[in-house]
């Protein structure tokens, strides 16, 4: 298999359904986002190979899918993006921020508009329920990992992939796109391949797509030829299915000259205090023992590295079982945590009151903190009912 650098293949904004397959029964439908960070190539060809093989072995289905590029323009310069993250302007309209959503961000904000409007006319146009995938890589070498909103239904669909599960991302990142498609209900998992050059991370993003239109139930895995090569790509990697939690992010200022020591590789061990970078030649120690995740080995980015915490599996059935028996009415209760009264699924939170119950209570009940507004913390239920866009 070529590296998958050496493709200097031209995309236009023209094609950017990569392609769309219509199944017997009009539902479920897929929708896989494949190069949201143009340097990120390797979700791009395997979906292009899926697509062939759809097409060649002319394979029969029950739901939909469609394969929809993401940064274009950024894809075809071979950088992660023009002007700013693709991956970082998804906030929802609620909590847009004015001076972020002006000016340096034409060349991205194209870029959404063109994906938005694909997404809101598949959304009409479907049935549903609707999968959402979106495929990248990491700067680091890893193994494949799954990163979720932490609600019950992206839990139940991340379980049919024996790979690491990451969720709690959003508490960090401000604007990813699936955060954004989450709140309005449906499954989304973001798939992290492996390394972006590494040829593997194609077969493993092309095996994640197979196996994810078996489970959503939108293929019959008896209809895909060689369908047990890509479950065992799955089994040959070795790893659990196992949850983590996202502790800390290194955040990397403007005009910081950061650099991450070399060598890690995502979910190794790191102890309190471990040098991990430097940042302007001074050293960068953990601040917390943990697994560190995502280093940044690349020259775009503003996140240094994460470290993670492995979650037990008491809190995962403890959580479940809160969510079931809608424990998190009683929050409501609590002096200085308000319902907001535009949306049902947000606590409007003065923040004295966020430090003495802390955020695993929130955590653990299904709300995460996205945002300061007005002097309150806004903290989101990530279980909802699926609602139109808007
Ligand atoms: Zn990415």
């Amino acid at each position: 298999m070529p590296a998958v650098k050496k493709n200097k293949k031209q995309y236009s904004p023209k094609n950017r359904i990569l392609g769309s397959f219509y199944g017997t029964n009009n539902g479920p439908t897929i929708i896989v986002f494949a190069g949201i960070h143009g340097n990120e190539k390797a979700g791009v060809h395997a979906s292009e190979k899926v697509i062939s093989k759809i097409a060649e072995s002319n394979i029969k289905f029950k739901g939909n899918v469609h394969f929809i590029l993401g940064n274009i323009n950024a894809l075809n310069k071979g950088v992660r993006f023009e002007k700013f993250d693709l991956n970082r302007i998804w906030r929802n309209e609620h909590f847009e921020d004015p001076i972020r959503s002006d000016v340096g961000l034409k060349a991205e904000k194209k870029e959404k508009k063109e994906i938005l409007s694909i997404v809101k006319a598949i959304l009409l146009n479907d049935p549903g329920p609707f999968f959402f995938l979106d495929l990248h890589t990491t700067s680091a070498s890893s193994v494949p990992f799954i990163t979720i909103s932490d609600s019950l239904n992206n839990r139940k669909f991340s379980s049919n992939f024996p790979v690491p599960v990451v969720f709690g991302i959003e508490e960090f990142l401000d604007g990813p796109l699936l955060t954004f498609i989450n709140e309005y209900g449906h499954i989304a998992l973001g798939f992290e391949g492996g390394a972006h050059e590494d040829p593997s991370s194609v077969v493993n993003c092309e095996a994640f797509i197979w196996k994810a239109l078996v489970h959503s139930k939108c293929i019959e895995k008896g209809n895909i030829p060689g369908y047990a090569a890509y479950q065992k790509v799955f089994e040959n990697l070795c790893c659990k299915y196992q949850f983590f939690a996202i502790k800390y992010r290194y955040e990397i200022k403007p005009d910081e000259n950061f650099s991450m020591r070399p060598g890690f590789e995502n979910f190794e061990p790191v102890k309190k205090d471990s040098l991990l970078a430097f940042s302007n030649g001074m050293p960068i120690p953990s601040p917390r023992s943990g697994r560190i995740f995502m280093p940044l080995y690349q020259k775009q980015g503003e996140d240094g590295f994460f470290v993670l915490k492995k979650i037990s599996k008491f809190w995962l059935w403890l959580s479940i079982i809160a969510r079931r028996l809608k424990f998190n009415h009683f929050l409501r209760l609590i002096p200085g945590v308000n319902q907001d009264p535009e949306n049902n699924y947000i606590l409007i939170v003065n923040p004295k009151v966020a430090r003495y119950l802390t955020l695993p209570i929130f955590h653990l009940f299904g709300y995460r903190q996205q945002i300061f507004k007005d002097d309150k913390l806004h903290f989101i239920k990530r279980d909802r009912k699926v609602t139109s866009f808007p």
